[in-house]
């Protein structure tokens, strides 16, 4: 079954989340934005090739974070600026 990118309707996905059903073309892989919640706990996570691309983005991320922020230890808000996860859903 094919399914199209979540943000780009008119392109065919090339990844699909197990946990939210959305399909995600390349480019949104690439910029990470093909996991809805990188830093949440998702039970399909070890299979998952989001995950597995979109975690070192993440860490590249968080790392340049605290490169800005004093205290990055304990302080999970700096990853968070700019990564706007409220967008609302269609079910
Ligand atoms: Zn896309």
């Amino acid at each position: 079954m094919t399914s199209s990118c979540r943000f780009h309707p008119e392109r065919s996905a090339v990844v699909h989340c197990e946990k939210f059903e959305y399909g995600y073309c390349q480019e949104c892989v690439d910029s990470c934005r093909a996991c809805t919640d990188p830093e949440l706990y998702c039970r399909h996570r070890t299979a998952c090739v989001i995950w597995e691309l979109c975690r070192r983005e993440v860490k590249k991320r968080r790392r340049a974070a605290c490169a800005d922020a004093t205290a990055c230890e304990g302080g999970k808000d700096a990853a968070s600026a700019g990564n706007v996860s409220s967008a609302p859903s269609a079910p």
